[in-house]
């Protein structure tokens, strides 16, 4: 892949509870689509294949945590995901579970004149009207919380991404 190449892949926010870390999902603990992990005292239970799908997307994208995780993200996931160290979008302190709006400032400002795709299970309205308003090319991609990033989701991304044949 060329210097040209790369500098044009477009930028991926990559959330994390939601998307990573599942929540709500209806079969017991052991059946559980993920693994439980103690982080940071709480337990979390982190999709695995999530992270061979992340790996999917890695050459197409440039790829930016967008989370309230922060740094943490890059501290204990990046081994159970397989994943290299990603830059960390920071909303000082704004975080708020179950919703997303507050991720627009700091994501508008981080990719100002990219084209960008944003994973997250909370896009509300107002995360909507952000990305149609947006000048440059623009792709929300919602998860379903207790499911995560699955391959559907992972194949409209690679079609989205420049170069993609299709
Ligand atoms: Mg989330």
């Amino acid at each position: 892949m060329s210097s040209i190449e790369i500098r044009s892949r477009p930028i991926l926010a990559v959330d994390v509870d939601g998307v990573i870390s599942l929540f709500g999902f209806e079969e017991p603990p052991e059946r559980a689509p993920c693994r439980f992990q103690l982080i940071d005292g709480m337990a979390h239970c982190i999709s695995l294949e999530a992270g061979e799908r992340l790996r999917r997307l890695a050459p197409h994208y440039e790829m930016v945590w967008a989370t309230g995780w922060e740094d943490r993200a890059n501290e204990y996931l990046l081994q159970l995901l397989g994943l290299n160290m990603l830059p960390v979008i920071r909303f000082g302190g704004d975080a708020r579970f179950g919703s997303a709006h507050w991720k627009l400032g700091p994501i508008s400002s981080y990719a100002a004149g990219r084209r960008l795709a944003w994973i997250d299970d909370s896009l509300d309205d107002e995360c909507h009207a952000w990305a149609r308003a947006r000048p440059e090319p623009t792709l929300l991609v919602p998860t379903d919380p207790a499911r995560g990033l699955e391959d559907a989701q992972v194949d409209l991304l690679i079609d989205w991404a420049p170069g993609s044949p299709g």
